[in-house]
């Protein structure tokens, strides 16, 4: 029987769901279901039998967790407690508790409800689909893997924001990273490639979805990432800003008497790509940016930019890159972009070929010259798959 593993990641009002077969890294069956607690639901399950979509009312979580199990029985494939070596669930904030998964019990549990101060959007979503996947599958163990942990390694000069230290420690305030699972595994996966260990080279990550992050990673360890004490700071991203001054908030609280909430708002949600283009996805960007529009044409330009900042400072603090890689929706799709932000860095060994990264990448893809300083690669993500094998590994521990 092959290891298998439930990859559970669950949303205020979606749970998104794979079922990874760990030993050939193959997903067997894929799903989601959404629109959780609203009028109607929706369900699409993806199995040995294609695609089934269904529209119901889905109360909570628990229900969701259900039907999900029902379409499981009713089309494939099999999913027993017996044929599950764990159940895998991703978790946004670990924060300096979490340098790695964890087995979930009541205490875990309890602990990710305290990091909810820090992900109160994410934290909290995450445990309602534990709880209803513990309930489903009470004799199977189910493992936590946190989005920060990978980046637990940082330094404290890299970690440390230059305020007031009691102030900054009575509140966990520091930088913890996001996307961590992604990271890893790509920055893995890139030294597979290039046959090394990953404790032999030195990458930078450029994580390009509608969240994007860039980090840096030395020998195999996390030693810098954009994302901040939240997924709010760093590169410019479909709908948040990135890198701002702060002194931007107080200013518009002053000026335009707004609240919190409503500059939380306009950061997380208005701003990036959305804000300065109007659309907060790429491929819109690139229409009118064709067709002639301005906006969307400066807005890509402030993209790129912050992108090749990022590849120089992480130059700098790494001082010598054996790797750069591209991963995630923009990253993996967008040749446009790929060029664009790396452009003008040959003097840093730093080269995209044209006709190699033309085009969407659907496995792992060399876009640099052949003999270039810094091998240029774009490695498809597989956060799932990252997911279910540290499920696995940490249960072979125990
Ligand atoms: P998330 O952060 O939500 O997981 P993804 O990694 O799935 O995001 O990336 C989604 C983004 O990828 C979209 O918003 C879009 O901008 C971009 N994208 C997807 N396909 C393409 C494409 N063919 N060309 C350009 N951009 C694309």
């Amino acid at each position: 029987m092959s290891t298998r593993v439930l990859v559970v990641n669950s949303g205020s009002s979606s749970i998104k769901y794979q079922l990874v077969d760990v030993d050939s890294g193959e997903a067997l069956a894929t799903g989601l279901v959404e629109r959780i607690g609203q009028e109607m639901g929706a369900f699409k399950h993806e199995g040995p039998n294609g695609v089934v979509k269904l529209e119901q009312p889905v109360a909570d979580h628990e229900s969701g967790m259900a039907t999900v199990l029902a379409l499981f029985a009713e089309h494939g494939p099999e999913l027993t407690a017996e044929s599950l070596s764990a159940i895998g669930h991703r978790v946004v904030q670990g924060g300096s508790v979490f340098a790695g998964p964890a087995l979930v019990d009541d205490e875990v549990e309890a602990k990710i409800e305290d990091l909810a101060t820090l992900a109160p959007l994410h934290n909290p979503a995450n445990l309602q689909g534990i709880r209803a996947a513990r309930h489903a599958f009470p004799t199977v163990p189910h493992v936590v893997v946190f989005d920060t942990s990978f980046h637990q390694t940082l330094p404290a000069a890299a970690y440390t924001y230059a305020i007031d230290r009691d102030l900054a420690e009575k509140y966990a305030i520091r930088r913890y990273g996001a996307h961590g699972t992604s990271h890893k595994y790509v920055s893995r996966t890139m030294a597979e490639i290039l046959g090394k260990d990953p404790s032999e080279i030195n990458v930078i990550v450029l994580h390009l979805g509608n969240g994007a992050s860039a980090s840096a990673v030395r020998g195999g360890v996390s030693v810098e990432v954009s994302m901040g004490l939240t997924p709010l700071e760093g590169l410019v991203m479909g709908t948040r800003s990135g890198d701002i001054d702060p002194a931007v908030l107080f200013h518009l609280q002053r000026v335009a008497g707004m609240s919190t909430d409503e500059l939380d708002d306009l950061l997380n949600r208005k701003s990036g790509m959305l804000g300065l283009s109007g659309s907060s996805d790429m491929r819109d960007v690139h229409a009118a940016v064709e067709a002639g529009d301005e906006k969307a044409r400066t807005a890509l330009e402030v993209y790129y930019h912050r992108i090749k900042n990022y590849v120089g400072a992480y130059y700098a603090q790494l001082g010598h890159v054996d790797a750069i890689v591209f991963t995630a929706g923009i990253g993996e799709n967008d040749d446009i972009v790929r060029i664009n932000a790396l452009s003008g860095l040959e003097r840093l060994g730093i080269q995209v070929d044209a006709e190699r990264n033309a085009g969407r990448k659907k496995a792992e893809t060399q876009i640099s010259p052949d003999g270039a300083e810094v091998a240029v690669w774009v490695v498809p993500t597989n956060e799932e798959l990252e997911i279910a094998r540290e499920a696995v590994e940490l249960l072979a521990q125990r």
